[in-house]
């Protein structure tokens, strides 16, 4: 199942368009995208069964799949090239690094950003839609756990997250409005051939600037979920991003930030794509 937020009404989307759930199921699920998340064990087996005309759906009408998570988890170098580009040894990281971004950075699949000053960078990124919630949740029934995974872009202002005494502003260095791209649907993991190994990257104007694969990650998903939850409980409706692979604009030589007129699609195998335009904020 790929389950979206079409103008703000929860979705399926088919081959042919999208089929509201509230009016396919007769109300049985509501209209609000967040709320399938939420009751994720009642709403699974409704739209499993859902069946209904699929309506033309227009790219630009998406919104952020799961638009008001309670949790936001991001995991910082959990690549090894990543680890790599920014000159970190992680032979003595025995936890993921991990940060939140505040739930009003999230936007839609096709969003345009403005951009803060600053040296505004890419992550694209595997997000974890968490289905059900857990406290000391073991590795191997992580699974479980997971309602889907969508595509994310952790866009981050690297002056800001780096400022100040360790530990720095990572929270609010990638956390500006728009900085926080996720979608365009939730896939549910049946629909996907491995989920632990996936082609993740991104794209600036049509120029590659990530190609990894999830499979090269340090702490896999199960082992995320494990680790996170051995300490907050995790609740239905939450985010984790995963982190990313190497590729980023501060490590180039010369770096590259993102500006005004800049087009970023991200990919992942089998999740589809987002593409996000950057505007200057004077632009018009
Ligand atoms: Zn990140």
């Amino acid at each position: 199942m790929r389950i979206a937020n079409l103008a703000g009404r929860a979705v399926l989307l088919t081959g042919d368009g999208a089929v509201d759930i509230d009016k396919a199921s007769a109300g049985a699920l509501g209209p609000d995208p967040q709320a399938i998340f939420d009751d994720w064990s009642q709403a699974r087996p409704v739209l499993a069964a859902l069946e209904g005309e699929p309506q033309p759906c227009k790219d630009s009408d998406l919104r952020a799949p799961v638009p008001r998570p309670g949790q936001i988890f991001a995991i910082g170098v959990n690549y090894r090239d990543h680890a790599d580009e920014s000159g970190l040894d992680v032979s003595t990281l025995d936890w993921p690094m991990t940060f939140t971004k505040f739930a009003s950075c999230l936007t839609g699949p096709y969003a345009t950003v403005t951009l803060p000053e600053g040296w505004v960078d890419w992550e694209a990124e595997l997000v974890v839609v968490v289905g059900k919630g857990g406290h000391r949740i073991l590795a191997d029934r992580a699974q479980e756990h997971i309602a889907g995974y969508t595509i994310g872009q952790d866009l981050s202002e690297r002056i800001g997250q780096w400022s100040g005494p360790a530990p720095q502003q990572f929270s609010l260095g990638k956390s500006h409005p728009g900085f926080g791209p996720t979608g365009p649907a939730v896939v549910t993991l049946d629909e996907l051939a491995d989920p632990g190994d996936l082609a993740i990257g991104c794209a600036l104007n049509g120029q590659t600037m990530q190609d990894g694969r999830t499979g090269d990650m340090i702490f896999g998903v199960p082992e995320l979920i494990a680790r996170l939850s051995a300490v907050a409980a995790l609740c239905p409706g939450d985010l984790i991003f995963t982190g990313t692979p190497a590729g980023i604009g501060a490590t180039r030589t010369p770096p590259r930030f993102l500006a005004g007129a800049d087009e970023l699609v991200s990919t992942i195998e089998g999740l589809g794509a987002q593409r996000i335009a950057f505007r200057e904020p004077d632009a018009r």
